[in-house]
């Protein structure tokens, strides 16, 4: 199975290192053949820093053309963004989407029915809120914008304890992701964020593996995700965990988006 790596950030997100270059020059390193750049989208409307500047958006693109032109006869390079999802801004989506070749979903925030506040997915303590988010998800994936879903269980962050809801959560999601056909992302930044070492079995802030059974169980694609936010560590001992967990649960792994 060929190596590759959809989900990329840079220094422009403001909590991240390296350039484009950087990262591709590491992408070839490792053997990977496909290496798409999809650092955090600007969002001015929700986050005043540590997400890329509106302005900064054609610098981006040029630099990942620049190297496409630059490498291009030894990997082939992507443009991307990941973006939360606000039903408000979907002329945006539309916008980026044409000057990209595949968008990200990251929900890092969700809202509630009949409720417009935005809520921190890092954050979940309540069975109610698994399931909030998980419908809100639902309506991300339903708008058919997003061509590939970032760590679907980072619902899982702070509640931790696998219940009735975090069950109905994950068939909701993996429901929609085999209707619209995306693929969903088993992403190694929440090992890098935390491995717990127990004595029969590992734990990591995510992938969760109850999650993940549950995916098994439809006709859904995954993906590996590196999430790298630093040009060394794109492909680590955290990247081939996550390879091997998907493995072990016996996922249907995508290399490739395209
Ligand atoms: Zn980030
Ligand atoms: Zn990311």
């Amino acid at each position: 199975m060929n190596k590759t790596n959809f989900h990329t950030h840079n220094y422009r997100c403001e909590h991240a290192v390296g350039n484009v270059e950087d990262y591709v020059k590491v992408a070839i390193r490792e053997g990977y053949t496909e290496l798409g750049i999809s650092d955090h989208a600007p969002m001015p409307e929700y986050y005043e820093d540590n997400r890329m500047k509106e302005e900064d958006f054609s610098g981006y693109l040029k630099e990942i053309e620049d190297a496409q032109k630059k490498y291009g006869d030894k990997i082939k390079i992507y443009k991307s963004l990941e973006i939360e999802y606000f039903p408000e801004l979907l002329e945006k989506y539309d916008k980026y989407r044409e000057k990209l070749d595949y968008l990200v979903l990251g929900l890092h925030i969700f809202r509630k029915s009949g409720d417009n506040k935005n809520y921190s997915s890092w954050k979940i303590k309540t069975g109610e809120d698994v399931i909030s988010y998980a419908k809100y998800m639902i309506e991300a994936i339903e708008s058919r914008k997003f061509d590939y879903i970032a760590h679907p269980d980072l619902y899982m962050v702070n509640y931790r304890t696998w219940d009735e809801s975090c069950e109905k959560a994950a068939h909701i999601i993996s429901k929609a992701a085999e209707k619209i056909d995306v693929p969903l992302e088993v992403n190694a930044n929440g090992i890098r964020k935390s491995f717990e070492r127990h004595p029969d079995w590992d734990r990591y802030m995510y992938p969760y593996k109850e999650f993940w059974e549950i995916v098994k169980q439809y006709n859904v694609r995954t993906i590996i995700g590196s999430d790298t936010h630093n040009f060394n560590r794109m492909e680590d001992r955290e990247m081939e965990i996550a390879r091997k967990f998907a493995k072990e649960i016996g996922l249907n792994v995508i290399e490739s988006i395209f």
